[in-house]
């Protein structure tokens, strides 16, 4: 079966998962896409609001900031392929306005299955994740994304793939202060630019991320 055919049978199974509670209040499952087979794979955390409604990842204003910071490292959108841990949005109402809320373990745990199968799909040589919940997902283990990012890994779970860890987009854009904002904004594009290079250096020894021995709360 071709990668593509695989993962649109993945897509349609997906949309019919209850594997955890999150379809209840979701619209959609929201699946990954992109370039297929791809050497990079981008894994956030979930669809949020707009994803929502339109059934696509990474099409709300996390999206557009993703897309100039790729375009800006050198990688076009339609290079690669972005998915979410998670596949269905997590929210609460706050008036009329329904506010993001972090996925539990258990829900990353039930929606590992649909991310794993679409890494075997897309057999990427990097997976760059945004954010602490991405990390957590591909890794198995809490990240800290300010001890991470900035060098690309192996990862003992992971032996086809490099990995990299940054900031989530939409970490990006909560900061308030400008200068801080802009700050992060150019990390994130310092670690795209980082990543994207390594995969020229075909016999680069990655270092070996090591599982965290401390618990620790994630930090983006
Ligand atoms: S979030 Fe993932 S595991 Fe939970 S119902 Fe949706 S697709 Fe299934």
């Amino acid at each position: 079966m071709t990668p593509d055919r695989f993962l649109s049978r993945l897509r349609t199974e997906a949309a019919g998962c209850r594997a955890c509670p999150l379809w209840r209040h979701a619209t959609q499952t929201v699946f990954g896409e992109g370039k297929t087979p791809a050497t990079v794979m981008l894994v956030g955390e979930q669809p949020g609001n707009e994803e929502d409604v339109q059934g696509r990842p990474f099409v709300g204003p996390a999206g557009m900031l993703l897309e100039r910071a790729l375009d800006e490292a050198g990688m076009g959108r339609d290079e690669v392929y972005v998915t979410n841990a998670v596949k269905h949005f997590k929210w609460e109402p706050r008036g009329k306005r329904r506010i993001h809320k972090t996925p539990a373990q258990r829900e990353i745990d039930a929606c590992n299955r649909w991310l794993n199968a679409e890494i075997e799909a897309v057999k990427p040589r990097l997976i760059v994740c945004l954010g602490a919940t991405a990390g957590r997902a591909v890794l198995g283990h809490a990240v800290r994304i300010g001890v991470l990012r900035g060098t690309v890994y192996s990862a003992t779970g992971r032996p086809e793939q490099q990995i990299a860890v940054t900031y989530h987009p939409a970490y990006i854009l909560r900061q308030r202060d400008p200068d801080r904002f802009a700050e992060t904004y150019q990390e994130f594009v310092s670690d795209l630019r980082a990543a994207a290079h390594v995969l020229e250096e075909p016999g680069r020894r990655a270092p070996l991320l090591q599982r965290p021995t401390v618990a620790h709360r994630p930090s983006a």
